[in-house]
């Protein structure tokens, strides 16, 4: 046995070696230089068996198999002045696996967990592979985070499925459960445990003796055909047109993984591999990746982690929530919380409401049922961790008390008071308030201390967000209770202080409220809308108005109005437009989508189409450049978002950015609404640019001096 680093290798008498990777001082194997230096240490003790070698067995002693690229070696590569350096490093990778590949004996990846990435690029250069039916999972996420699988995985993967199957793989970075992988033709066989996985290596290797890549082959032909292929010459036609539409062009990597696809299937091997290193290192200088990486991975972890969680507090298991009102959010908290295992309380003001809402578990969970998703007995179990009830003596044994019932102080104060005696005294209340301020409503709870906001994301079940809002008062401990709560329900956590709609409803506000100006100024409102998707924007302004309905804002706006009276506050004024327009709106009996008549008029077939009294009304043939609209709708996001952490509300660019992507479908490519002033090129570019705007446009775009102070600050 030989120990290179952190690589086992076993020759056995019956000449087939068994390679374990197993990197020292790290939870998982990355691909980095010293995975680099392992795998050269360990080819020259194979290759030192050529001999006696009649096969080799690549697994790992990691609970996962290899977890792929080291994203940290990643941003280090990105600093790179020269082109050349990324591409070298890539390339002596690709070297590697080539020699593993063509070692001239049969070669098994036994995948005992997840190969993710660079991982799956192992088992791709091994010649066959078996994967544990429940731990396995592979894939090739790189696209998510703006790059390609650059060590062979585009010019393999083609190979292996041929241009059309690898699509879900390559373009859309599935992830495949090892049922899934089997049937994808991603994996040759499944094993029900590492004894039986290892036993079946061996069988095939002795059966196989000959066995090599089918693609070294004289012959070999790519299934389905190369990109010259009548077939696939037609598809990749009319694909990158299908692509950008769907990316907007706003996204290099698919594009650029497409492109490999075709060109690499019309050259020999070698040639292949360098067209795939060429375009990995062009997407690893893009503004994109830097981006997705920040955000999606490194801030993403973080929340993971539990980096807004206070520290030192113990983690919490939560066994019983109480939901206050089974309507529309309330039903997809009770949906999501029991999903989890966890047992709800489901209470509206009748029985039968309460009912209602379970109906809408009951809906979701059938359709799982008939797709073969979940099993009847898992559906029973879910169905029976919701208990439906309109008595307060119910909620005695809860945990948590989450409140979402109409959005009315009055209401949600007089329902604080009225339950709290019915409750343990460790009881947590957390409100699902969209607007209403924490603090406000806690005044009505006896310990503030224990009172937070949690504002869940409409349809609760498929947003993946949870904004906790710290009232004044809020405690820390129960800051922590809630965290671990969201975690719990399989939700991201962002922890935002109190103010006027929070953070995600006043940036998102800021975005409905730019549309706005920019429509009374007179722009074509078909332009405004292009324009904000155009920008990766999930829909315009106007459409997104309506869809939350013009009433409901302009209801918010009038709470905010009076409460900034009570309250002696001014945290309205920045949505001014918003408000009047949605006002006048509401007077032409416009009030949104539930009435079919919004910016939009709704047909009853489903389609829709934008009101003609819009142009009427507000002109819409002036002419302003598209950079300026553009940039107005975004910079207003961006600049309200500084403004959220000038005040104080945020805290951290990591809230920022995974709050803004999910939870109002901030262009991810960005990063998000802070890492945006990096992907624009920087605080200098930012900044020159806002102020053109404001030169423009007014004060709206004027940038709080402390900019590059806050930047500071939170980098
Ligand atoms: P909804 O009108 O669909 O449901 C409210 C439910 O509360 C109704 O079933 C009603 O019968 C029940 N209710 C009223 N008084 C009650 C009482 N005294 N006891 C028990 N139940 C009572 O409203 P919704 O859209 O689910 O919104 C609920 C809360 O969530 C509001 O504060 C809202 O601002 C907030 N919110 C809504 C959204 C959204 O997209 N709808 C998103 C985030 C937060």
């Amino acid at each position: 046995m030989l120990v290179s680093g952190g690589f086992v290798y076993a020759l056995d008498s019956d000449g087939i070696a068994v390679v374990t990777m197993d990197m020292p001082g790290q939870a998982v194997n990355t691909m980095n230089e010293t995975y680099c230096d392992y795998m050269d240490e360990t080819l020259n003790s194979i290759k030192a068996d050529r001999d006696k070698l009649k096969g080799v067995i690549i697994t790992s002693a990691k609970k996962t198999f290899f977890a792929g690229g080291d994203i940290n070696k990643i941003l280090e590569q990105k600093q790179l002045e020269a082109w050349d350096g990324a591409f070298e490093l890539n390339m002596r990778l690709k070297k590697q696996l080539n020699e593993l590949e063509a070692l001239g004996v049969p070669v098994v990846a036994a995948i005992n967990g997840a190969a993710m990435g660079g991982g799956f690029e192992i088992c791709l250069a091994c010649h066959y592979r078996i994967a544990l039916e429940l731990e396995a999972v592979v894939g090739l996420p790189e696209v998510s985070l703006g790059l390609l699988p650059a060590a062979g995985g585009i010019v393999r993967s083609v190979r292996l499925l041929g241009i059309q199957r690898a699509f879900p793989l390559l373009v859309e970075g599935k992830r495949f459960k090892a049922v899934a992988a089997l049937e994808a033709g991603l994996v040759h066989e499944l094993a029900s445990n590492v004894d039986d996985m290892m036993l079946k290596a061996r069988a095939w290797i002795l059966a196989t003796p000959q066995a090599q890549q089918p693609w070294f082959a004289k012959h070999y032909k790519i299934p389905g055909g190369d990109g010259f292929s009548p077939a696939n010459a037609m598809m990749l036609a009319g694909a990158p047109a299908m692509l950008r539409q769907k990316t907007r062009g706003l996204l290099p990597a698919p594009e650029a993984i497409l492109a490999v696809m075709a060109e690499s299937s019309c050259v020999g091997y070698e040639a292949a591999m360098m067209i795939e290193s060429r375009y990995f290192s062009e997407l690893l200088r893009s503004p994109e990746s830097t981006s997705l990486i920040n955000t999606m991975y490194f801030q993403m972890n973080e929340i993971s982690a539990g980096a807004s969680r206070p520290s030192g507090i113990a983690k919490n298991k939560i066994t019983k929530v109480g939901v206050l009102g089974a309507g529309m959010m309330g039903r997809g908290i009770a949906y999501s919380t029991a999903l989890s295992g966890t047992a709800v309380v489901l209470k509206d003001i009748s029985i039968e409401n309460a009912e209602k809402g379970k109906d809408y578990s009951r809906q979701i969970l059938a359709k799982a049922l008939a797709r073969g998703r979940k099993t009847q007995e898992q559906v029973d179990q879910i169905l029976g961790l919701i208990e439906t009830t309109e008595s307060n003596e119910d909620l005695s044994d809860c945990d948590l008390i989450i409140e979402a019932v109409f959005e009315d102080v009055e209401l949600k104060h007089k329902l604080t008071r009225e339950i709290e005696p019915f409750l343990k005294p460790s009881c947590i209340w957390g409100s699902n308030t969209s607007t209403l301020p924490i603090t406000l409503l806690a005044e009505a709870f006896s310990d503030p201390a224990r009172f937070i906001g949690l504002h869940f994301f409409s349809p609760v079940d498929k947003m993946a967000l949870v904004e906790i809002i710290c009232g004044e008062q809020s405690g820390d401990d129960t800051l922590a209770y809630v965290y671990d709560y969201v975690q719990q329900i399989s939700k991201s956590p962002i922890v935002v202080n109190d103010g006027r709609g929070f953070y995600t409803s006043r940036v998102f506000g800021s975005f409905c409220d730019e549309g706005l100006h920019l429509l009374s100024e007179g722009v074509n409102p078909a332009i405004i809308e292009n324009i904000a998707k155009a920008a990766g924007m999930p829909v315009g302004p106007l459409s997104v108005m309506d869809e939350v309905e013009i009433e409901l804002m302009r209801k918010v706006g009038d709470t905010n109005l009076e409460l900034d009276r009570r309250l002696d506050q001014d945290f309205h004024s920045v949505h001014a437009k918003l408000q009047d327009l949605s006002k006048e709106m509401c007077e032409l009996g416009r009030t949104g989508r539930g009435t079919g008549k919004g910016f939009y008029d709704y047909a009853a077939d489903g389609s829709k189409s934008l009101w003609l009294g819009l142009a009427e009304k507000f002109g819409g043939t002036e002419v302003i450049p598209t950079e300026d609209i553009r940039d107005r709708l975004m910079f207003r996001q961006v600049i309200e978002t500084i403004d959220c952490m000038r005040r104080g509300v945020l805290e951290s660019a990591r809230d920022a950015n995974i709050g803004s992507i999910f939870g109002w479908g901030f262009p991810a490519h960005t990063g998000g609404t802070f890492q945006f002033i990096d992907w624009f090129g920087g605080e200098d570019a930012f900044a020159a640019r806002a102020a053109q705007l404001e030169a423009s446009y007014g004060s709206r775009f004027s940038l709080p001096e402390s900019l590059v102070a806050i930047k500071a600050a939170l980098d």
